[in-house]
Formats: structure tokens, sequence, C-alpha cells
């Protein structure tokens, strides 16, 4: 009775799986009802308006660098040495939200302004042989494939 291996995030209601290989994930967002501001984390009263009742919304997977700086101290105490330093981020999205996240790559592959998209990372595996998933952002594919919107 093998079973397949499935993902789960570190913690719910911040990002989707994809179910496919075509399919990105996304970040688990809020648009408010009254004035169409979005957020991220999700929200039940709007930070803009007070307005109460945010619809949820997926959000990205693309967005730009605002900001973003170089770590050199493991990440999550984890003695893999491929992320014994990391990047993190802020980052634009297209319809608002500044988030903040970890980068993936070295150094060398970031700058600010440039595009990046969302991507999944696994942790390890929990005690039912789930992996156990965190959300991190990397340099952008070539536009031609992009699944989200490029809206400026
Ligand atoms: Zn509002």
């Amino acid at each position: 009775m093998a079973r397949r291996p499935t993902r789960r995030p570190i913690e719910d209601g911040y990002f989707t799986i994809p179910e496919g290989p075509g399919e990105a994930p996304r970040l688990l967002g809020s648009r408010c009802k009254a004035c169409g501001e979005h957020f991220f984390p999700r929200r039940v009263v709007c930070a803009r308006c007070l307005a109460e009742g945010c619809d949820d919304v997926l959000l990205g997977p693309r967005g730009h660098i605002y900001t973003w700086t170089y770590v050199h101290v493991p990440l999550f105490a984890k003695r893999d040495r491929k992320v014994g330093s990391y990047g993190v981020a802020q980052v634009d999205l297209p319809e608002g939200p500044r988030v903040q996240g970890i980068l993936l790559g070295e150094s060398d592959d970031f700058r600010i302004g440039m595009e990046v998209e969302l991507d999944l990372e696994t942790l390890g595996v929990d005690a039912d042989g789930s992996e156990v998933v965190i959300f991190r952002f990397r340099p952008a594919r070539s536009a031609g494939d992009a699944t989200g919107s490029d809206r400026a």
C-alpha cells in the first residue's frame, strides 16, 4: 500500500500548492469588497477603509524586487550547506501588496527591480510522510511562460 508523497505548507493559509506540474503556487491574499485594496496575508477588515468582509484571492505568482539582502547564516538551522546562506527580498506584487520572502538562488542572481516568481521548497518530511514546504521567490523564467499577470 504505497502512498504517493503529498506536500503540505509549513503553515496553512499563506500559499497554494499546485496539483500538477504546469500550475504555479500562489499566495493567498485578500481583496476589500468596498475599496478593492489587496492584502497579504489575508485580512478580515480592510486596513485602508476599515470595511469588513474581504474576499479571499490568489496573488502573484510573479512580482518585482523592491529591495533585498543576503544572509550568511543557515536558514532554519538546516545543516545542508546549499542553504547555508540565502537572500531575503521585499517583492512588489502586481496586485499591490509588498511581500517579504526568502530567495532561491545565489547572491549574484538578484538585483533591485528584477522579476521574480513564487516557488516552493521542501524543508523536510513529517511523521505522515508528507513533504513540508515553504514558499520562496526565484528569478522569473522567460516572460512567455508566465501563468500570472504581467500588469504594471
Ligand atoms: Zn477597503
